[in-house]
């Protein structure tokens, strides 16, 4: 456990119970995915994943023109939306909504607006994404969002989870109220029923020290008191584990993934106090040696990120 991580948990266990009320949602910037994409190419140089994030890069400045110039509005119907907050389900549920196919417009914008400058194994899988029917393409979306990888190529999933994390991000910015309830776990999404994808430690203003889950799917963000499983909710034992603990101390490394010795799981975190310009989608793909490392020890990633196939070429 890090010094800054015992300190930070008694002042938030204090202000919850003082009635000194947390900000406890917290929404992405309409400019998300161009800092998605910005932090991707400048994490790409020297990396020895850099073509990979590159086109990941790529990928993301698509979804931006996507939410800059939305193919078609979409968005939960009212009713089901005022039903959804009054009994605290979220509202843009990716179990319900995935079997509709309103999102399927935001795949084909994204595939029309992917550069053509890519290799013949992505064009591959454009092409079979394009080519594919409207059930076909539902199922993978359901096998994804469900976190069943057998259940969608490998090569498809980065395409596919842009699309449905555009149409989602859009559907969540566009959402007439925020007013959401906390999931029915500490890593479930307030907004659409999904598994966080990391955790950023914000360390400015109001925020700081406080950790906010990010949503896989909509990018929401959600507070989680710090030093808790997300997944188990016990706090004993938790340890902190990064890449540059070879080389510098664990409390100075922006990505630290918290290891919970009681349900053997892990959720990578990002400090932001580390590295202000650093963002949890980007952070997370920049370290999958981290998550090969804990794979090794026998740890297991709970935590999806939509364009990344566990297993995958
Ligand atoms: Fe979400
Ligand atoms: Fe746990």
């Amino acid at each position: 456990m890090t010094s800054s991580d015992r300190i930070r948990e008694p002042e938030q266990i204090q202000a919850e119970a003082g009635g000194n009320a947390l900000p406890f949602l917290h929404l992405p910037p309409n400019d998300l995915f161009a800092l998605r994409a910005r932090r991707l190419e400048r994490l790409a140089d020297g990396h020895p994943l850099g073509e990979y994030l590159r086109l990941l890069a790529g990928v993301c400045r698509a979804q931006q023109r996507l939410i800059d110039q939305p193919p078609a509005h979409w968005a939960p119907d009212p009713q089901r939306l005022s039903q959804c907050i009054q009994h605290g389900l979220p509202p843009l549920s990716a179990e319900t909504l995935a079997r509709e196919d309103a999102w399927q417009v935001w795949l084909d914008a994204l595939l029309f607006e992917l550069p053509d400058s890519v290799s013949a194994p992505v064009q591959r899988a454009m092409t079979r994404l394009r080519e594919a029917d409207r059930g076909q393409r539902r199922a993978w979306a359901v096998s994804l969002l469900g976190g069943q990888y057998s259940g969608v190529p490998a090569a498809l999933v980065p395409f596919l989870g842009a699309a449905l994390q555009a149409a989602w991000s859009h559907g969540l910015l566009t959402l007439p109220s925020h007013d959401f309830k906390p999931g029915d776990s500490l890593s479930q999404c307030p907004a659409c029923g999904s598994s966080a994808m990391a955790g950023v430690i914000r360390h400015r203003g109001k925020y700081n020290g406080l950790r906010y889950l990010v949503c896989s799917l909509c990018a929401c963000e959600w507070h989680v008191v710090r030093v808790k499983c997300v997944y188990c909710e016990q706090s004993a034992a938790l340890r902190y584990v990064s890449l540059e603990d070879d080389r510098a101390a664990v409390t100075k490394a922006p990505v630290r993934a918290e290891v919970c010795p009681t349900c053997n799981g892990y959720l990578k975190q990002v400090y932001l106090e580390c590295e202000p310009d650093a963002e949890a989608l980007s952070a997370d793909l920049a370290t999958l040696m981290l998550d090969m490392r804990l794979d090794e020890e026998g740890v297991h990633r709970r935590a999806p990120n939509l364009l990344f196939a566990p297993g995958g070429d």
